[in-house]
């Protein structure tokens, strides 16, 4: 077992080696530019990168002139959501989203209501679901667009992605979905979910760092955007520069394999979560789980640890690499944007840890994290006035338990 055990696949993921393969010639022997016209470098760079079109079309039910090459989801949702705005802004300048989104989306937000577009951030529930009957509420005759995510990153909860995109083409708006979490990880059908714009990130999906897409809808209704990125007109005027070749063929490769490994793949992670939750929920009292037991990601867990401070568990499951809910600023300790979008109070914000399995996690690694992670807030709550308090049934709720800063 290598140690510390990689627990955070939402952040990132390792290249799958056959997709490693794949790249390979494309950096040495077969280094044409894909826009080279006049030779066989140029000729065989170009059927490589459609060839790899072809196969992100087919993971997400798209045509392979719909896919729009760049260096990963915040490019891609820039241009997403600026190239949008600034082409339909004669017919309005409202935007709708949620407070839940990557800071992607929630900055670029803001730069565009800098740039006199109105924004609504929808409040997700509890669970951090936004709710279509929500959504719908929000529309106004000025709306242009809805970005809402397929799955979050944080805690792992699906959006009702189906209606959202069946209300908005109804009311002939744009429906951007930001489906980096969930590419390869649960079926996403752009057709069925009526999606216009969405985006996929390569190092997501065992694919390389750098690379990604915009899916931009060709009909029903034809999507058109403003370049954010001006220069040789490559990718159709959507996205000038030369295409990273070698990065976009393990793209392809990449999305190839989740394709076919799909159902088998989230079937094993889902149960392996499934397996830690079972472990961490019945060998524990006080954990929460942060997130929607019904609408989630397979291989999400994000749970809190009441009277355990965050800091100190990580410091506690050194061996064990995970993300927390807390995010170091330079002067403090701020909790996540989603999980108090969510509502999650600051202490249990604080204590909370993100599990995320992968395609390289093993039933033996599991069983580790979950044994030093269970023993870690047993020993940090051994410390603990208030745990104990707790413990015997006295009613917390008057006491102000504050994880220290
Ligand atoms: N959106 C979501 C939901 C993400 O999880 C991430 C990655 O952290 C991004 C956008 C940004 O992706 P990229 O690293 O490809 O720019």
């Amino acid at each position: 077992m290598k140690l510390p055990i990689y627990m955070d696949y939402q952040a990132t993921t390792p290249v799958d080696p056959r997709v490693l393969e794949a790249m390979l010639p494309y950096f040495t022997e077969r280094f044409g530019n894909a826009a080279s016209r006049n030779h066989r470098y140029g000729w065989e760079a170009e059927e490589a990168v459609e060839k790899a079109r072809q196969q992100i079309a087919a993971l997400i039910g798209a045509s392979p002139k719909e896919i729009v090459f760049t260096s990963g989801s915040t490019e891609s949702i820039n241009l997403a959501l600026k190239g949008a705005a600034e082409m339909y802004a004669e017919k309005g300048k409202h935007i709708v989203t949620s407070q839940a989104e990557h800071k992607a989306v929630l900055d670029v937000c803001k730069h565009l209501e800098q740039r006199g577009f109105e924004v609504t951030y929808l409040q997700p529930d509890k669970s951090g679901r936004v709710g279509v009957e929500q959504v719908a509420g929000a529309l106004r005759a000025d709306t242009i667009l809805v970005a809402l995510m397929w799955a979050n990153n944080e805690v792992g909860t699906l959006n009702p992605v189906r209606e959202i995109g069946a209300l908005c083409h109804s009311k002939g708006i744009l429906f951007f979905s930001d489906a980096t979490q969930a590419a390869g990880k649960l079926p996403v059908d752009v057709e069925a979910d009526q999606v216009d714009m969405l985006c996929i990130s390569g190092h997501k999906l065992y694919g390389p760092k750098g690379v990604g897409v915009l899916y931009v809808r060709r009909r029903n209704p034809r999507v058109r955007l403003v370049a954010q990125m001006d220069g040789g007109g490559h990718e159709r005027g959507m996205r000038s520069g030369t295409l990273n070749v070698p990065s976009i063929v393990g793209l392809g490769q990449a999305c190839e394999i989740a394709r076919v490994e799909l159902p088998a793949e989230s079937a094993r992670t889902s149960e392996l979560r499934d397996h830690l939750e079972r472990r961490i929920f019945g060998e524990l009292d006080f954990v929460h789980l942060n997130g929607n037991r019904e609408h989630r990601l397979p291989n999400n867990l994000n749970v809190s640890f009441a009277f355990v401070e965050g800091e100190s568990l990580i410091m506690g499951i050194s061996d064990v690499a995970v993300s927390s809910g807390s995010a170091c600023t330079s002067a403090s300790l701020e909790p996540s944007h989603v999980l108090r979008a969510m509502q999650v109070g600051e202490d249990l914000a604080h204590s909370s840890i993100r599990f995320g399995i992968g395609r390289f996690t093993t039933r033996e690694e599991l069983d580790f994290a979950a044994n030093q992670v269970i023993a870690a807030v047993r020993r940090l709550r051994e410390l603990s006035p208030l745990y104990e308090m707790a413990q015997e049934g006295v009613d917390l709720k008057s006491v102000q338990w504050q994880a220290p800063h």
